[in-house]
């Protein structure tokens, strides 16, 4: 997985999946906030720990519910939940790796 999958993923995750309203997330507290995730966008780790912090959240802090998460067709942050890569993963976010994560728009 690349950087650019992780946070494509996260990108489509809260503008598709959680802020449905479509302004500007106003949960700061979120592990995924758009403030929070710009500092550390470039760093591969960092970025799968978000989101294993914020399924921590998602599942009551139970990591054994984030593991038998049952989402994977519709939660676009399924295939990163664990913090970790995962081999053989398939993702439903159609990217390109190659891209530049600069364009990437929160
Ligand atoms: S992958 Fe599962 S646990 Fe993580 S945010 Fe999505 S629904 Fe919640």
């Amino acid at each position: 997985m690349t950087k650019k999958q992780i946070l494509e993923a996260i990108e489509r995750h809260c503008n598709t999946e959680c802020n449905l309203d479509g302004d500007v997330c106003c949960n700061v507290s979120c592990e995924l906030h758009p403030s929070k995730i710009d500092k550390i966008k470039r760093n591969k780790s960092k970025l799968l720990k978000a989101i294993r912090e914020h399924c921590l959240e998602c599942c009551g802090g139970v990591p054994r519910s984030v593991s038998a998460c049952n989402s994977s067709k519709t939660c676009a942050l399924w295939p990163f939940r664990m913090g970790q890569e995962i081999e053989g993963i398939q993702f439903h976010v159609d990217i390109n790796p190659e891209d530049d994560i600069e364009n990437v728009i929160f």
